[in-house]
């Protein structure tokens, strides 16, 4: 699997023996030409002629085997060094970054993609001049001199940019030879350990948000049935609070179900025909009730229709009705909420747009793009006392990826918020 890559000398008979052959055929032929001058002396001169030609003949090849020789230490010299066409081809056509490295860890061939996740690298330099890792430089070690293959994790970065899984493979070679390169290949893993860490922060989070409630209600009932036994006032205005923290454990868990029962579904294609102002019509009816409470009125705002897009029916209610219970909870009491829907057309397709208004404080721009992250609030405080679960928006955002629909806020501090979703339109029938 390896090229010699010299000019000659490259293969043959072994050197020591061809000069022992060439010795010998030089000692018959003089011996020869000596023998045809004893036998006849007349032609002497003839004879010593012939003897040094077929000498000079002898010494040629002799010197061309001289040659040969060199040729073939410098065969020697490079034979583990450079790695043939064959198995560049197979490097090259790697996905991944693939690196070739020789027993002395040179780096002797690289492909593209290895170039494009840890930029360039010379032939012939040390692979520890790129990875200083002592982990991954251990693994290599440990493959080079066990010759076999070894696994190992190899993280890029101070702040953990990119993971990769590496395989180091010795080359295969004829039983009872050394490898001469060793492939070196990496893996990305960067996506995965992302989902792994936020499946990881997730259950931190959902733990941590139950643990709070809980251990409220623990404290409630030691103190009922300690210190505060007999007292009938502290009885009451504990169990209200109690009361009020088993409710926000079960709004908890209700959203949690919810949001891991839509995440199941979220690659399941919708495919009802759904009007989004019945939609809006039911929205209205069942959140006119908490609106007036919190001292609002809900108005709409509905250009030309039709508005059907493709879509479940409970889960659009669910979006809508999230949406305007937080411009509920985060408008302006005596003010309004404007719910709207509008056709457009963005280049060739013709969409349906539905939003929710409020005019309440707005959302400082940084929060925006971290709005539907799970447990994401502006502020903590102010999203306990509202009874929010910090889960809503993304519980929306979620159903919205079903349903190849885009949401959209805007805010403006001091001025309000519009939550906007973006439908691809159906052709009404
Ligand atoms: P929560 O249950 O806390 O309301 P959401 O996921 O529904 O959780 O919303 C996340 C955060 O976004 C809220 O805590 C709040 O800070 C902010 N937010 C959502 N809607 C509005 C709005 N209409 N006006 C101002 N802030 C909002």
């Amino acid at each position: 699997m390896t090229t010699r890559e010299t000019t000659e000398g490259g293969a043959g008979l072994p050197i020591a023996r061809r000069v022992v052959s060439v010795v010998r055929v030089a000692a018959a032929g003089t011996g020869l030409f000596v023998a045809l001058a004893i036998l006849h002396p007349e032609a002497w001169q003839a004879c010593i002629i012939g003897s040094l030609l077929f000498l000079l003949a002898c010494i040629l090849p002799a010197r061309s085997t001289r040659k040969a020789k060199a040729g073939e230490e410098l065969w020697r010299r490079q034979a583990p060094l450079w790695p043939d066409g064959g198995i560049k081809a197979v490097v090259e056509a790697m996905l991944e970054p693939a690196f070739l490295i020789d027993r002395n860890l040179l780096l002797r061939y690289r492909n593209a993609v290895s170039e494009q996740a840890f930029g360039n690298m010379a032939l012939g330099d040390a692979i520890s001049l790129r990875f200083r890792s002592p982990e991954l430089l251990a693994a290599i070690e440990a493959s080079v001199e066990g010759r076999k293959s070894v696994n190992t994790e190899f993280i890029e970065g101070r702040s953990a940019d990119r993971s990769w899984s590496v395989d180091i493979l010795p080359i295969p070679v004829p039983q009872g030879e050394r490898p001469a390169f060793f492939l070196i290949l990496f893996h990305d893993r960067t996506g995965e350990r992302r989902i792994e860490r936020m499946r990881t922060d997730f259950v931190a989070n959902a733990s941590h948000e139950l643990r709070t409630p809980l251990a409220s209600l623990i404290g409630f009932i030691e103190t009922l049935q300690g210190p505060a036994k007999e007292d009938a006032v502290a009885r009451g205005r504990f169990l209200d609070i109690m009361r009020d923290q088993s409710a926000r454990m079960s709004r908890l868990i209700d959203d949690l179900l919810s949001l891991s029962h839509i995440e199941m579904k979220r690659h399941v294609a919708v495919s009802d025909r759904i009007d989004l102002e019945e939609i809006f019509a039911d929205v209205l009816e069942s959140m006119s009730p908490l609106a007036s409470e919190s001292d609002l009125v809900i108005e709409t705002q509905y250009g030309p229709g039709p508005y059907v897009v493709a879509g479940d029916r409970d889960e659009l209610v669910q979006v809508f009705s999230n949406l305007v219970e937080n411009a509920c909870k985060y408008g302006e009491a005596g003010r309004r909420i404007v719910l709207g829907l509008q056709r457009l057309r963005e280049r060739d397709s013709l969409l349906v747009e539905a939003f929710v208004q409020d005019f309440g404080p707005g959302i400082p721009a940084e929060h925006v793009p971290r709005l539907t992250e799970r447990f994401y609030r502006v502020d903590v405080g102010t999203s306990r006392q509202k009874r929010g679960t910090g889960l809503g928006l993304s519980i929306v955002r979620n159903i919205l990826v079903r349903h190849r629909a885009r949401l959209i806020v805007a805010s403006t501090v001091g001025e309000g918020s519009t939550f906007t979703a973006r439908f691809p339109a159906l052709d009404p029938r």
